[in-house]
């Protein structure tokens, strides 16, 4: 059975994808930072339907704390998909920014994405099969006032998405991001209501955390083995 880890798994779309993964017959590790108790929901959720799944938590800002976490898991057997989920924001229009809002998103998406990548690394090309999937964001692309902070660092992991694929080509390893637009959980809930959203996203709904999942899903499979180096949207045709 192949080991996903999805970090962040805690949050809206991170659980989407856990129950997801675990359907198609993953064991799943279903990682959290404050809310190890959700990541138990969801593992209890995925084990009553019949999967497999584990709750981890670990900052992936701490880099030594991560890699003891990695290390205690990889001690268990390989981990041949890591999708990368973890991600906050924190807004502020760019001259009333702090170094501290500025920090804190780039160390969580960015850093985050070195301290939890670079260990499985290794043990993925071991085993000649991995699947890298990192999500990003529609702000990533187009950019997003008062997200410069976000917008910055979910850019700078397709460039860090598309370099790591041409590393693991030839390993049978593929790396790409999916950038979301608009997805119904907790993050937006404050930041765009029903009308704002119809004003905004052509299909005049925000997306469902499933659907990310389900790309997801499709990308850590078999039939995505010619998929790699790529920036996927899921937007409903905002771009
Ligand atoms: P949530 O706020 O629901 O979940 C965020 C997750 O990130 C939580 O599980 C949280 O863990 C985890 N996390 C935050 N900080 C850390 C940290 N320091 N170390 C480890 N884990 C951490 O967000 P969503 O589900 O909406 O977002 C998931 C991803 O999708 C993010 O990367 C986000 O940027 C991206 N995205 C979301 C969009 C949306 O519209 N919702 C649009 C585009 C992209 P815990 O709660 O346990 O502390």
């Amino acid at each position: 059975m192949k080991r996903a880890l999805v970090t962040g798994g805690s949050g809206g779309i991170g659980a989407a994808i856990c129950k997801r993964l675990a359907k198609d017959g993953l064991h799943v590790i279903v990682h959290a930072n404050r809310s190890l108790g959700k990541a138990a929901g969801v593992v209890a959720e995925i084990a009553a339907a019949g999967g497999s799944a584990e709750a981890v938590a670990f900052d992936v800002t701490d880099r030594p704390a991560t890699a003891t976490a990695l290390a205690a898991l990889l001690d268990a057997g390989s981990i041949q998909v890591l999708v990368n989920n973890a991600g906050i924001h924190a807004d502020a229009v760019f001259p009333g920014m702090s170094g501290e809002q500025w920090d804190s998103v780039v160390d969580v998406s960015l850093n985050g994405f070195f301290n939890v990548t670079q260990p499985l690394t290794m043990p993925m090309i071991r085993t000649r099969w991995g699947r890298i999937i990192t999500i990003s964001s529609i702000a990533g692309i187009t950019g997003n006032r008062g997200q410069v902070n976000y917008s910055a660092a979910k850019g700078a992991l397709h460039a860090a998405s598309k370099s790591l694929a041409l590393e693991l080509a030839s390993r049978n390893v593929t790396v790409n991001a999916v950038a979301p637009g608009i997805i119904a959980t907790d993050m937006i809930a404050d930041a765009f209501d029903a009308e704002t959203i119809k004003s905004i996203v052509p299909m005049k709904r925000a997306g469902r955390p499933e659907e990310v999942a389900d790309l997801v899903a499709f990308l850590a499979s078999e039939h995505a083995a010619y998929i790699s180096g790529q920036v996927i949207s899921i937007n409903g045709a905002m771009i």
